[in-house]
């Protein structure tokens, strides 16, 4: 068993955002060779979330318009008092900013409609997604002369 580390940066656009980063995560697991194991996808941000859902536009305008209608961006949270992002500090800590996926012949067992995506609240910003694989690699291939 391994444990290999990795991170995507990410240049979200504006204040709120849906990005779906399932190929670059995936795309992260084949250049690492993992076979079987445990993937942990994680931000290391206090106002960016990372969910796991459809990525239908339309579905990720509605993921917006809830953190907007739940989390009442410039409402009179007490954080808005030396700051202005209150609304997503407290929907990143009700959506959490982590996900485990488990991963098997070197695929992520994402259902069908599934995909991984990072929730900007906060932007623009420069991001990250950290990786963090814990399982089994395919054997490396000798190099010639080596
Ligand atoms: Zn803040």
């Amino acid at each position: 068993m391994e444990i290999v580390r990795g991170s995507i940066n990410i240049r979200t656009e504006s204040q709120f955002e849906v990005i779906d980063i399932t190929s670059k995560v995936a795309e992260w697991l084949r250049s690492i060779g993992a076979e079987d194991g445990l993937l942990v996808v994680y931000a290391p941000h206090t106002t960016a979330a990372i969910t796991i859902n459809e990525p239908e536009s339309g579905l990720r305008q509605d993921i917006v318009d809830v953190i907007k209608e739940y989390f009442r961006p410039g409402g009179s949270w007490r954080h808005n008092l030396i700051d202005d992002n209150a609304h997503a500090h407290l929907a990143a800590s009700f959506m959490g900013n982590s996900r485990v996926i488990p991963v098997a012949g070197g695929s992520m067992t994402l259902g069908t409609w599934q995909a991984i995506m990072f929730v900007e609240m906060d932007g623009p910003r420069q991001r990250r997604a950290e990786l963090l694989f814990i399982g089994g690699r395919k054997p490396k291939v000798p190099t010639q002369g080596a």
